[in-house]
């Protein structure tokens, strides 16, 4: 059975104090079988709330980002083994915000898939198209070719630590949230192109998030499609009952 998953993507959020407010309330709350929640915190963050989780079964902890290199000369940067050793388990990677604002695309984001990967953490992939490539008809082939590029360089048994984050830019942080049927279409086109890469186990096996404007009212129908495992969370993932309730829709 696949792992559904919850992650929320705190983005540049709250302070240290708030952050650990947060996170105290979220895990506080009642959690579900096979339904992983993944906290995606700023790098301040890190170590003092993983500390505060402990050793959950059901929450995880994410990084934002890493560089992909081992360490060195590069100012401002944050290493997998960094991440690593203050507890985190996974890095969010690619997100569209990485893209538009650090320029990053998918050969600089493959190194990072595959560091993150070798140095014993998860990768949550992000992909998604622009309202115009939508809009065009082109969001199918735009998406397969960031899949293509960011992850197709990894090796069948390397799969096991990908997550794929199904994000439409045109949704992101802006209260218009892809249809249930627009976020299967693209999800069952995903989990077809692992399958044929890799074969139909690991593509059954491969978690895949549904990401924009996710809602406590939205999420039960958007998780309810078969290739949908769950969802990356942006703003609503900054209010513990709401979370909480998106958390819940699986129930
Ligand atoms: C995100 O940042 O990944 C995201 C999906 O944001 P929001 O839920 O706010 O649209």
């Amino acid at each position: 059975m696949r792992q559904f998953i919850v992650a929320g993507n705190w983005k540049m959020n709250t302070n240290y104090a708030e952050g650990l407010k947060l996170a105290e309330d979220i895990a506080s709350g009642s959690m579900i079988d096979n339904v992983l929640v993944v906290l995606g915190l700023p790098a301040t963050h890190l170590m003092g709330i993983s500390q505060l989780i402990g050793k959950s079964a059901s929450i995880k902890i994410a990084a934002q980002n890493c560089h992909y290199e081992k360490n060195g000369a590069y100012t401002g940067e944050i290493s997998v083994d960094m991440v690593k050793s203050v507890g985190a388990e996974y890095v969010i990677l690619g997100h569209s915000e990485r893209r538009e604002y650090f320029k990053e695309n998918d050969e600089l984001i493959a190194k990072k898939v595959k560091s993150v990967i070798e140095g014993g953490l998860n990768a949550i992939y992000c992909c998604g198209e622009k309202l115009p490539v939508r809009e065009a008809g082109n969001h199918i082939k735009l998406v397969a070719k960031q899949i293509k590029q960011g992850l197709f360089h990894l090796d069948a048994s390397d799969f096991k630590k990908v997550v794929i984050a199904y994000e439409p830019v045109w949704a992101i942080g802006t209260g218009v949230t892809a249809s249930p049927v627009q976020a299967q279409e693209m999800h069952y086109e995903i989990r077809q192109m692992i399958a044929k890469k890799y074969g139909t186990e690991v593509a059954q096996q491969t978690s895949i998030l549904y990401g924009g404007s996710v809602k406590p009212d939205n999420a039960k129908e958007l998780f309810m499609q078969s290739d949908v495992d769950g969802g990356l969370v942006g703003g609503a993932s900054l209010e513990a009952n709401g979370f909480l309730k998106i958390v819940h829709s699986f129930s």
